[in-house]
């Protein structure tokens, strides 16, 4: 572990001592008091205002029940979770997730994450995030539907367009996003739009948002590659996980020129040396609701699935982690590093271990942390509450060019805070006090929040 300023020690003895058990939320906190030594000796307001002590507690907690009926009767009971965690810079935002690990600091961490994160868009949208420990997985549709239903009906009186924007995240796609969208109408008898993201185009959602998260990261990546004179062209790239976030990455690397050579699920990873087929594994995933080892099937003999192993012992010029937190590990770490990995790119939300990207700084892998790298999914998510607002719909081509222009902005503004804080071409401090200073100095200016 790295060293935290003096200053900071006290900070994050407490948020231990008030948020016994929650791991990952301590390795969220940590990640950004980490960065934050030189901005608190430059700037004593920010120790002086308690604004960081402030900011690791949460504005609002809410967990609920959700009781529901499966195909057969039966009734299950699951645990439903809204974090709200910092509205200083606008409404709370963030996603909700649907997977048996979710727990409240898990939550805890994605929100904590969602507030820098939001902040370094430059967008007005503050940070939340929630889910339930509900397992879509092998349920029907109609279970997923009353599920979501139930879900909502709870949920409903704490969102809005004005107070808290939730959209998708693991588990939550435009199926779920549907069922929730139409109960909150049913119960508020108002067409409210703006209220949740990632809608259907037909339904007030915006062009790009499926894409924007994949295709963001991809983005951000062609400008740390621009930086240094470089280009994807002729790039083998590996990503991990199969689902939205990877998907779309790995579209947008095809298109820049570079070749995604594998991915993977929990079952396993498959290596297709010609490039992945984007439409073939969209279709055993989003529509067959189907595992990697069906696409590896499909495809046939030039693909190979393992079951067992790790996708980073893989030799790439680039590695996307972009299934979920801490699938990337010092073992893996090692692999990339001796395989002559040069950049690391976080798609998922903090999916690298605080040791594996230590290491992988040391060995001068150039590493880009989540809350830049995948801003573009929320980013495009602040355009669909834009144009809900306007009662407008823009073009693909349109809000494809403004999520490009927020990427590119992200990263030089991670560069350009990360040269003024004495730790050139460090985009983990660049992101984490770039984000931290914005939504700080709005906390600073609203009295005492
Ligand atoms: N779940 C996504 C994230 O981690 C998107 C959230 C949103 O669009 O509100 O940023």
């Amino acid at each position: 572990m790295s060293v935290l300023d003096k200053q900071l020690v006290p900070i994050f003895e407490e948020v231990l001592d008030r948020n016994p058990g929650e791991a990952e939320f301590h390795q969220a906190v940590r990640e950004v008091l980490e960065s934050l030594g030189p901005v608190v000796t430059k700037h004593p307001q920010y120790a002086d205002s308690a604004v960081i002590r402030r900011l690791c507690e949460p504005e609002r907690q809410i967990i609920f029940r959700v009781p529901w009926v499966t195909d057969s009767g039966k009734i299950e009971v699951n645990r439903g979770f809204r974090v709200e965690f910092n509205s200083a810079l606008g409404p709370y935002k963030g996603g909700l997730r649907f997977h048996p690990s979710v727990n409240l600091g898990i939550v805890k961490f994605l929100g904590f994450e969602q507030i820098f994160k939001n902040s370094l868009t430059g967008l007005p949208i503050g940070g939340g995030k929630g889910g339930s420990d509900f397992d879509p997985k092998g349920r029907s549709d109609a279970e997923v539907m009353r599920f979501c239903q139930s879900f909502m009906t709870e949920l409903y009186r704490h969102l809005g367009e004005y107070t808290d924007v939730p959209a998708g995240d693991i588990g939550v796609g435009g199926r779920e996003i549907g069922y929730m969208f139409g109960q909150y109408k049913r119960i508020t008898n108002r067409y409210e739009s703006g209220t949740m993201t990632g809608k259907g185009l037909s339904w007030g959602g915006s062009q790009v948002r499926t894409e924007a998260t994949g295709y963001g990261t991809v983005f951000f990546i062609d400008e740390m590659l621009k930086a240094t004179g470089a280009s994807f062209e002729g790039k083998r790239v590996v990503v991990s996980g199969s689902g939205n976030v990877a998907i779309y990455a790995i579209e947008k690397v095809h298109q820049l020129g570079g070749t995604v050579i594998a991915c993977s699920d929990s079952g396993g990873y498959v290596v297709d040396p010609a490039g992945i087929d984007v439409a073939l594994l969209q279709e055993v995933k989003d529509e067959r609701r189907g595992r990697v080892s069906e696409y590896a099937t499909l495809r046939g003999d030039t693909v190979t699935h393992v079951a067992d192993g790790s996708i980073w012992d893989l030799a790439c010029d680039i590695a996307l982690p972009c299934a979920t937190q801490n699938e990337l590990d010092t073992e893996g770490a090692l692999a990339l590093i001796r395989n002559g990995c040069q950049i690391v790119a976080e798609g998922a939300n903090m999916p690298t271990t605080p040791d594996a990207g230590r290491l992988l700084l040391e060995a001068g892998v150039r590493f880009a942390p989540a809350k830049a790298v995948n801003a573009g999914g929320v980013a495009t998510s602040a355009l669909e509450m834009q144009q809900n607002a306007s009662r407008d719909s823009w073009t693909f081509e349109h809000t494809e060019d403004r999520l490009a222009e927020i990427m590119r902005g992200i990263h030089d503004r991670c560069l350009e805070t990360a040269d003024e804080y004495g730790t050139p071409g460090s985009y983990v401090a660049g992101a984490n006090i770039a984000g931290f200073t914005r939504v700080a100095d709005a906390m600073l200016a609203l009295g005492v929040i």
